[in-house]
């Protein structure tokens, strides 16, 4: 299946990437809603947290460590991961993507809805 994300993962679809392996790519939010807001994908169609199956925890572990190993690397001391699950949660693109949200400074409003 070709989604959007899968094509930007391919370089199909252009993007800003700021991090990419063979399993994962990382590029920023076309409408960012905090100071740093990175999309973490995996280049493995799967449509969302619900659709998991047992044999993809190794992917779930390397997007959670890409995000990290990148965060740390752009400085961030603290930042959101945030999963979007489904319309309700408020997922709009059907392939799995993990948002990184930072940047913020000392007094800055934190809320966010991604
Ligand atoms: P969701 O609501 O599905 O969790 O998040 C999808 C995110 O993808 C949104 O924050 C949206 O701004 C971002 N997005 C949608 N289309 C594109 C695109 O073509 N390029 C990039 N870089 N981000 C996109
Ligand atoms: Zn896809």
């Amino acid at each position: 299946m070709e989604c959007l994300f899968c094509k930007i993962s391919k370089n199909e679809i252009p993007s800003e990437t700021v991090y990419e392996d063979a399993d994962v790519k990382i590029f920023k939010d076309i409408h960012p809603k905090a100071p740093v807001h990175l999309l973490v994908v995996p280049k493995v169609h799967i449509q969302s947290i619900a659709h998991l199956e047992a044999d993809h925890s190794d992917t779930i572990t390397k997007l959670i460590y890409t995000a990290k190993k990148v965060a740390e690397e752009l400085g961030l001391k603290g930042y959101k991961l945030v999963f979007n699950v489904g319309r309700e949660g408020g997922q709009v693109i059907d392939h799995l993507h993990l948002h990184l949200l930072g940047g913020w400074r000392g007094g800055e409003e934190r809320k966010i809805n991604v």
